[in-house]
């Protein structure tokens, strides 16, 4: 297993359409242990592939307090949804920063899992919230663009100068450490 880099925001490689995935072999399997590894390193409940530069349909989640409840999702859609509930949601992609998205209560996703099985799934909670957060990724949605635009220009703005600080930092100690 492998630790992946993750995508950071406003990187444009977030805004890709993933591929669906057409057979699922040991190349997709090795790609989820990956994954998984990544997502629980970071740590998050959750990461699309699209996040670490695999444009791919498939995503992960543990929202378990355990971490022992792993699910992988190969090319999952939404079947159905019902009500409406609203989030603090969190991005691996975007450290630091929580937002309140509205989302649907409860999904109902159809998937193969990392044996290339369809299945359907009902998800509710921090589960629904999530899978609907990781689908976004792969369509090359980020949870800043339920924002308004000015809020999201403002956002992006910060964001970016945070970074040029953070990399003029770096290269500081690269210096003084050379
Ligand atoms: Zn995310």
């Amino acid at each position: 297993m492998a630790l992946l880099n993750i995508l950071v925001y406003p990187d444009p490689r977030l805004r890709q359409r993933a591929a669906p995935v057409d057979s699922v072999d040991d190349s997709v399997r090795k790609i989820i242990d990956d994954m998984a590894q990544t997502m629980y390193a970071a740590p998050g409940i959750g990461l699309a592939a699209t996040q670490v530069n695999i444009h791919r349909r498939i995503i992960v989640a543990d929202v378990s307090q355990e971490k022992n409840d792993l699910r992988a999702l190969i090319n999952p859609t939404i079947c159905d949804q019902f009500g409406e509930t609203e989030t603090e949601e969190g991005c691996l992609s975007l450290p630091g920063i929580t937002l309140p998205v509205m989302r649907s209560e409860s999904v109902t996703v159809h998937a193969q899992d990392q044996y290339g099985n369809s299945f359907d799934m009902v998800a509710d909670g921090i589960l629904a919230v999530c899978i609907q957060h990781e689908i976004d990724h792969l369509d090359g949605k980020v949870m800043v663009d339920y924002l308004s635009r000015l809020k999201r220009d403002r956002l992006r703005k910060r964001i970016l100068r945070e970074q040029r600080e953070g990399s003029i930092t770096a290269v500081e100690e690269t210096a003084t450490v050379s």
